[in-house]
């Protein structure tokens, strides 16, 4: 597809003044081959709807853009609209630019109740915030098709860790439930410009069937108490989850073990032995 010859980001950063913000988590990626790997990751967006949430100076979005996507982008700093403007003329009719904290909006509202896919490069505490907000929930399938979203390393390693892993724990079994998580990407810190202290990594997260009879909220509350203390054999650290306990002599999970050890599948069985055991007079 042939796309507009667009300036260096390097350049647009500079003709519009935009020097990295601390206080908003700023870090930019310059590289346009990097840029364009990354918009790669969900596979081919030509015509897609994809959500992009901090767009900065609009290094990624033009890689979106180029790729043929229609993205609609959320950015709480009013310094890279112009920036974000002259971008979309470059492209007409396939970008929107939202004004606002991506925290504080629907983003299913703003897609149109749309199939979508999410790609973001967010500062990291924000990021974690989303990325729980889009693994929550009772309602599953998701509207959003896959989530490409940059992490600190330590981070991506604790959504795509497995049981015995020392990074296994709540954020595991939120992402691999009814989702694949996968670490697809690492990125050196001199990626960014201004480098950050620590390394980063993309997950690429797609959902999956959502098993029967398990409900989100139940599982929540196996792990929350089952990793708060995750030390603790099982017998601890469940005892406040009534009838957890016998729920895992009936399906076969040893009590003595620790939260650690227990697979993803062996908690989503949990819950649904928990639930049925709710169901029963
Ligand atoms: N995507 C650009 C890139 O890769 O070069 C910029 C990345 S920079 C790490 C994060 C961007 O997210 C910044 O432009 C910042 O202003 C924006 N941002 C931070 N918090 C936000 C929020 N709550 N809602 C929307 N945008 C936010």
């Amino acid at each position: 597809m042939s796309t507009p010859p667009l300036p260096p980001i390097r350049d647009v950063i500079q003709r519009h003044g935009l020097a990295a913000s601390k206080a908003l988590g700023q870090n930019f990626l310059l590289d346009e081959q990097l840029l364009a790997r990354i918009a790669a990751l969900p596979g081919d967006l030509a015509g897609a709807q994809v959500l992009e949430v901090g767009p900065g100076p609009g290094g990624l979005t033009r890689a979106l853009l180029r790729a043929g996507a229609r993205v609609t982008a959320i950015e709480m700093d009013r310094r890279c609209l112009p920036a974000l403007a002259e971008l979309g003329e470059s492209f007409p009719g396939q970008l929107t630019v939202i004004e606002g904290d991506a925290l504080k909006l629907d983003h299913n509202a703003l897609m149109n109740a749309e199939p979508f896919h999410v790609l973001s490069n967010l500062p990291y505490n924000v990021g974690t915030a989303l990325f729980v907000r889009w693994l929550s929930g009772e309602a599953w399938p998701p509207l959003w098709q896959s989530l490409t979203l940059m992490f600190q390393r330590e981070v991506a390693d604790r959504i795509a860790a497995g049981a015995g892993e020392d990074a296994y724990g709540r954020l595991a079994v939120l992402a691999q439930w009814r989702s694949e998580a996968r670490l697809a990407m690492k990125v050196h810190r001199s990626a960014f410009t201004p480098p950050p202290k620590v390394m980063s990594a993309i997950v690429h997260v797609t959902p999956a069937a959502m098993p029967e009879g398990v409900s989100a909220r139940m599982l929540e509350r196996l792990t929350e108490a089952a990793f708060g203390q995750r030390r603790k054999m099982l017998r601890q650290s469940l005892k406040g989850v009534p009838g957890a306990l016998e729920a895992l002599s009936r399906i076969g999970i040893d009590e003595t073990r620790r939260a650690e050890t227990v697979s993803v599948a062996e908690f989503v069985a949990l819950a649904r032995a928990l639930g049925a055991a709710r169901a029963e007079p």
